[in-house]
């Protein structure tokens, strides 16, 4: 029996969740969840100059964001001192790591010297082989006695054996002069003490691997499977950055995004099930395996993104976007803080704007007119339309308006009509000026949905305010 699957995102907390991040999270999530097995969420935040608290918040408010629902953690790595000083104890007691008292001023020179003789710079092993009393002082650093010759292979589930010439390695080191543990280090001391089975990480950290594998060895802790992914790039197949646009989880979420429609355009990135390109959650745990990532890089497309994220605008049931729109409409200061709505009454206008909105934002910007109780008018808009020669039809509306005992499409678009037919105008020529006394602006979702989302009394309220103004202005 093998064991069960135990995979583990371990972000640096020192930025943002970027989308690179977020496929390596999601890969590894859908790797457990297809097995059945544990996603544990591991924070690597031993480099304190970097790290923050407030990059921990923003990874953890992605994730659920995004709901990529983790298992075991956060683990902090910070918390885990003892363990690694404990593992780097075992190493110096095994002789398989040694206290190098080299001084940074003698190894600045010995790199110096390598540099001027054309070799590439490294340890050149002077405490390894020191015998003898150890010197004055406090060895500064610990570094794990490396291989010097031979290869190591590292075995990838992607990639198949990545072979690696042990004399491009060195005597690498384990412990800081400040006592503090290497990043090489504390990730396979975790990995192992996790019971991690598959490392599934950024391409990036492949040449970390055979430094990693090494220190697997000599912990005598099995070596986890690896797959390393390959980076995403933007358009112009340099690696994905600032440059190609927003790259944070959350800056998509500001911008209107649904988490399953970025979720799934991520999951298409370096991996594929056939041609289908649109997947619930529950497919892509059923399809996902890693014998259908690839190791081409993948692009970065912010126009299919945001094709899918329409696409799910269009089929998300509405209570279901409401959730999502609901921050969106007060974070745009169309609700207020604290309104009170449920989820049902915000839904309400979706079904009129959910054909055409590419994003949330988009979306909260033209219900507005539903959810503000002041419109704010396009200026140009006003003056244009609302005129003293249409004065006369929005009173008609008006009166028809109240006349009708329960507003209905047929009803509505029945006055609508004949006010038209009578006045001897196109319907848009009398339509279009009750959308901009109704909504504030030009473009709307159909004007007899405007009227009945709106019910008669804002509707006839909206308009006797639009008749005041015209006449106030003469
Ligand atoms: N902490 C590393 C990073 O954020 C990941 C290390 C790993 O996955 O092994 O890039």
């Amino acid at each position: 029996m093998t064991d069960p699957v135990r995979v583990r995102f371990a972000p640096s907390p020192t930025g943002f969740l970027h989308v690179g991040g977020v496929r390596t999270a999601l890969f590894n999530w859908l790797y457990a969840r297809h097995y059945g097995g544990q996603f544990i969420l591991r924070i690597e935040d031993t480099d304190a100059s970097r790290s923050t608290e407030e990059s921990i918040e923003e990874i953890l408010a992605s994730m659920k964001w995004l709901g990529l629902n983790w298992d075991e953690g956060p683990h902090r790595q910070t918390k885990r001192q003892a363990l690694y000083r404990e593992k780097v104890d075992q190493l110096l007691s095994e002789e398989k790591a040694y206290p190098c008292f080299c001084t940074p001023e003698e190894l600045d020179k010995k790199r110096e010297e390598a540099q001027a003789k054309g070799l590439k710079p490294k340890y050149d092993g002077t405490c390894r082989n020191r015998s003898g009393a150890t010197p004055e002082g406090a060895a500064s650093v610990v570094r794990f006695k490396a291989p010097q010759e031979g290869t190591v292979t590292v075995r990838d589930l992607l990639r198949g054996n990545v072979v690696f010439q042990n004399e491009e390695l060195d005597d690498f080191i384990i412990l800081r002069t400040d006592g503090t543990p290497t990043y090489n280090f504390v990730v396979v001391v975790d990995d192992g003490d996790m019971g991690i089975t598959h490392v599934i990480r950024g391409d990036d950290h492949l040449s970390n691997s055979p430094k990693q594998a090494l220190l697997y060895d000599g912990l005598d802790i099995p070596r986890p499977e690896f797959a390393h992914i390959s980076m995403i790039l933007g358009s112009d197949k340099t690696r994905l950055s600032k440059r190609h646009g927003a790259t944070s989880a959350l800056a998509y979420r500001d911008m209107g995004y649904l988490p399953d429609a970025l979720v799934n355009y991520l999951a298409r990135l370096g991996w594929s099930h056939g041609d289908q390109e649109i997947f619930t959650r529950k497919e892509m745990i059923e399809y996902f395996s890693l014998e259908s990532v690839t190791t081409s890089a993948a692009v970065f497309n912010p126009e299919k993104l945001q094709w899918l994220n329409q696409q799910y605008i269009q089929n998300t049931p509405p209570v279901d976007l409401a959730r999502h729109l609901a921050p969106i409409l007060v974070k745009e200061g169309i609700l207020p803080e604290g309104h009170g709505l449920s989820l049902e009454e915000i839904a309400k206008p979706i079904p009129s704007l959910n054909q055409r909105a590419e994003t949330l934002v988009e979306m909260a910007q033209k219900s507005a007119f539903y959810f503000k109780t002041e419109l704010e008018f396009d200026e140009k808009a006003r003056s244009k339309f609302l005129t003293a020669e249409i004065k006369p039809h929005l009173e008609k509306i008006a009166s028809g308006l109240s006349e009708i005992n329960v507003l209905e499409h047929d009803s509505v678009e029945t006055l609508f009509k004949q006010v038209a037919e009578e006045a001897g105008l196109k319907l848009g020529k009398v339509a279009q000026p009750v959308r901009v006394a109704l909504t504030g602006s030009t473009t709307s979702p159909g004007i007899y949905d405007v009227v009945l989302l709106l019910g008669k009394d804002t509707t006839l309220k909206r308009l006797s305010e639009m008749i005041g103004f015209i006449k106030s202005r003469g």
